[in-house]
């Protein structure tokens, strides 16, 4: 039995893909089975990018979201969040700050807020990319039309991220409202790729009704879809939604799916990300060794960052948050890697 579980690591290592009921197999495997694929993983990062971990300034620009997905906390519905917007100008702020930091991409997130139409959009991307025409500018900012996407590009955007959120049409339904289809998601992503952005996709680990067949059809899509950048975290239950007595996701399982996904796509962008880090205090080291290769700390202004809760409890979202840079470059090194400061650009080309 042990011996097989390690032959499906190698085999995943070699041939890249594995069928449904193999991958199933692997989210179940013993210790020996998950380290194999631990260091399989480790390996391929290191043949593609090195000893590099890229670092990205998120920049939460609206928690207004006229979307209620079910898992979020900053739904629509949810009374208890007290919403933000922040102005022009201190969006342009925080990419100064983010600037002077070292980092050569911007993340634009926000809930999905009719405030920020497309002209704002446009305004705010024409500035940040004139003023750094170095830096990448990566947008997070929902579902949008075809030309909405396309104006945005034409502007100078070079990145979308959309979580698909999963791959499963009857789970998608059981995460969201009726307002929200799975195929148009799914559109979206299609429509981003298609317009030639750097297109990141993902899911949550953990989340509520998922299985484990859900999960290997989010892997399974993602091969298929072959996307510059994937997202993944574990679910983190949120206080004022739905979801609020779900169990967190498992932490293993989640830095299991990091290590396939970079053995299915050994060139893909893969962030250990905040909400890993969240539920263990060493996820982020724990993601980079498992094949992550990105980290995506905060640039918003301390005063908003605790009302940008998706999920309870987030971290670095408190006074000490100014020094986020530094306490990543150790967190970092201690894995025997380092921060770069460059774009930062996929290979998944
Ligand atoms: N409105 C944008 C940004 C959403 S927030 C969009 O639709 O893309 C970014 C991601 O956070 C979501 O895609 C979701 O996967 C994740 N997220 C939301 N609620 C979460 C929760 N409770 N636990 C963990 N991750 C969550």
């Amino acid at each position: 039995m042990c011996s097989t579980m390690t032959d499906l690591a190698e085999k995943l290592y070699k041939e890249q893909t594995l069928s449904k009921r193999e991958l199933t197999e692997l989210f179940n495997c013993d210790t020996d089975t998950a380290e194999r694929l631990r260091s399989l993983a480790e390996k391929v990062r290191i043949e593609n990018y090195g000893c590099d971990i890229y670092v990205r300034g998120l920049i939460e620009f609206s928690n207004y979201c006229k979307r209620d997905c079910l898992y979020c906390g900053i739904r629509r519905s949810n009374q208890n969040c007290e919403r933000y917007r922040l102005s022009f100008d201190e969006i342009m702020e925080c990419c100064d700050e983010g600037y002077n930091l070292g980092f050569r991409t911007f993340v634009l997130q926000s809930g999905e807020d009719p405030y920020y139409d497309d002209d704002k959009i446009c305004e705010i991307i024409t500035a940040i990319k004139s003023k750094y025409p170095d830096c990448a500018l990566t947008l997070s900012i929902g579902e949008k039309s075809y030309d909405s996407y396309k104006r945005f590009y034409d502007c100078g955007a070079d990145r979308y991220l959309l979580r698909h959120e999963t791959a499963n049409k009857a789970h998608y339904e059981k995460l969201h409202t009726k307002s929200q289809s799975f195929e148009n998601r799914i559109r979206c992503l299609k429509d981003l790729k298609q317009i030639g952005y750097q297109t990141g996709c993902g899911f949550m680990v953990g989340s509520p009704y998922q299985t484990d067949e859900c999960l290997a059809e989010d892997l399974l899509f993602i091969k298929d879809f072959n996307p510059h950048m994937v997202g993944i975290g574990p679910f983190i239950s949120h206080k004022d939604t739905v979801f609020k007595d779900h169990p967190n996701g498992p932490v293993e399982l989640t830095l299991k799916l990091l290590s396939i996904i970079r053995l299915m796509l050994p060139k893909v962008l893969l962030p250990a990300t905040t909400a890993l880090a969240t539920i263990d205090p060493r996820g982020r080291e724990k993601g980079i060794m498992a094949g992550a290769n990105v980290v995506m700390p905060n640039l918003s202004p301390v005063s908003v960052r605790k009302k940008y809760q998706i999920y309870d409890n987030k971290i670095c979202t408190g006074d000490e948050s100014a020094m986020c840079k530094n306490c990543l470059d150790l967190r970092v090194k201690s894995v025997g890697c380092k921060i770069v400061t460059s774009r930062g650009d996929s290979k998944n080309v």
